[in-house]
């Protein structure tokens, strides 16, 4: 009874799978306010040409560059895990593995993504880099990538979050990253949302246009982004390229796919190479979770929205919230955010991909299970997709099916005990569904001329 699989340092992916290659309809492109798609010069304000060109590419295999792959054997690649525990504590007849993302310096899939962004950018001279985070696993991954490759990195982030984790900040100064909470009175964006709401939690979008802001003003510093953009989605594809590898010595294969989705990263990174499976024929479904307080790909609309608060940003064409959407304060801060992925969105409005959303209580009950049968206590985030996957598991312990159901463990939650301890204390609720805030926010969706 094998409880790990396991591959070689020497099998870490040589190259990332982007997805646009087996999409039957090219994605959207990025569009300015005045509807014509927007110039790659607009992009080079704030990204290096490295990562805007991945971000356009329908290239199916791009190199990953050797320094990065050095970096990555920091921690790569991850062990998959047969959940043989909470196999048992279920007794369901389904085979559950999960793919622990976890084990991260950083503590999640982000710092996938956020190694290549900073190498990218430090290839080309710039010297800072400018970021906003929620529950501040990006702004720890971004933290820790400037330091192995060189840059200064500098940190907005949500005030909730910042309340709420303190020690999130203390690990970004520690890898020498400076952390404001956000909406500051450092930038235009932060000082008019302070003047309108003074006691706004704050949210990704404004922490974005706080960011983006600083990135577009200074020739040395560029901007990263930890989730929604292509090239994002692109980096993190190596979590479901060694999961591929290990299904196979594992000798199953995955009948559905599970993971959270806030803006969609950890999601396509271990979908997405299933997908090209699915576009080859198999019967595979893949599933994104997301909280039902913010539930951008189940009720949001497919439409050109921005991804910042204050309109900074093109125009991406993606399920959204309205922009100016303030999620409820749920524990799961890395899940509120008003957009998604353009390329998961895509695949949801084309119904390739499925969409379904959890309420917080289900979700915490799901990460108590789980920490107490296979022992890694999870982020708030990682057990919404612990929850789809347990209801899967209790359908096919109803109806005896053993399905095989995988789900990617998005990261751990030692920074989010706080959260645990609210919700023992009893004091954590289930937001219900902000239906006039969400159709206030989606009346103010840009007009495209
Ligand atoms: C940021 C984060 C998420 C959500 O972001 P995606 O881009 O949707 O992956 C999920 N889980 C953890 C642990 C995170 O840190």
């Amino acid at each position: 009874m094998t409880t790990k699989f396991l591959l070689a340092e020497a099998d870490l992916p040589t190259h990332w799978y982007n997805v646009v290659a087996d999409l039957p309809n090219p994605p959207p492109p990025p569009m300015g306010p005045d509807g014509k798609p927007v110039g790659l010069d607009a992009l080079a304000a704030i990204f290096p040409p490295g990562l805007i060109e991945q971000e356009v590419s329908a290239e199916r295999w791009i190199a990953i560059p050797e320094e990065v792959r050095e970096i990555l054997r920091l921690w790569r690649p991850t062990p998959l895990h047969r959940a043989h525990r909470l196999e048992a504590a279920l007794g369901t007849p389904a085979h559950i593995y999960y793919k622990n993302e976890s084990v991260s310096p950083a503590g999640s899939h982000k710092p996938n993504t956020s190694i290549p962004q900073a190498y990218y950018n430090r290839i080309v001279g710039v010297k800072r880099l400018a970021t906003e985070t929620g529950a501040g696993q990006w702004g720890c991954s971004l933290a820790l990538a400037g330091r192995l490759l060189g840059l200064e990195v500098r940190v907005y982030m949500v005030k909730v979050s910042y309340q709420q984790k303190p020690y999130r900040r203390s690990m970004m100064q520690t890898w020498g990253a400076e952390v404001f909470a956000s909406p500051t009175t450092l930038t235009n964006a932060g000082r008019q949302i302070l003047e309108k709401h003074p006691d706004t939690p704050g949210s990704l979008g404004i922490a974005i246009s706080e960011a983006v802001e600083e990135a577009a003003g200074r020739a040395d510093t560029n901007y990263a982004l930890g989730s929604v953009l292509n090239h994002v989605m692109l980096h993190q594809t190596v979590i479901g390229l060694e999961t591929r590898k290990q299904m196979e010595l594992a000798g199953d294969y995955p009948d559905m796919v599970f993971a959270s989705c806030g803006g969609g990263s950890n999601f396509a990174g271990i979908a997405f190479p299933f997908f090209a499976d699915k576009a080859a024929g198999s019967n595979v479904r893949l599933v994104a979770v997301e909280p039902t307080s913010c539930p951008t790909l189940t009720k949001g609309v497919y439409a050109y929205d921005y991804g910042d608060a204050t309109g900074l940003t093109p125009l991406l064409k993606m399920h959204t919230l309205g922009h100016d959407f303030v999620p409820p304060g749920i524990h799961a801060g890395g899940l509120r955010y008003h957009g998604a992925s353009p390329l998961v969105s895509q695949l949801v409005h084309e119904g390739l991909v499925e969409a379904m959303a959890i309420p917080q209580l289900e979700t915490f009950e799901a990460g108590v299970l789980f920490s107490r049968t296979e022992g890694i206590v999870p982020a708030p985030e990682s057990t919404h997709a612990i929850a789809a996957t347990l209801r899967a598991a209790r359908e096919c312990t109803r109806t005896g099916e053993a399905k095989t159901l995988l789900f990617n463990l998005s990261g751990h939650g030692h920074f989010d005990m706080s959260s645990y301890d609210r919700y023992f204390a009893g004091e954590l609720q289930d937001y219900e569904y902000p239906t006039e805030a969400i159709r206030e926010s989606l009346s103010h969706l840009p007009k495209i001329a």
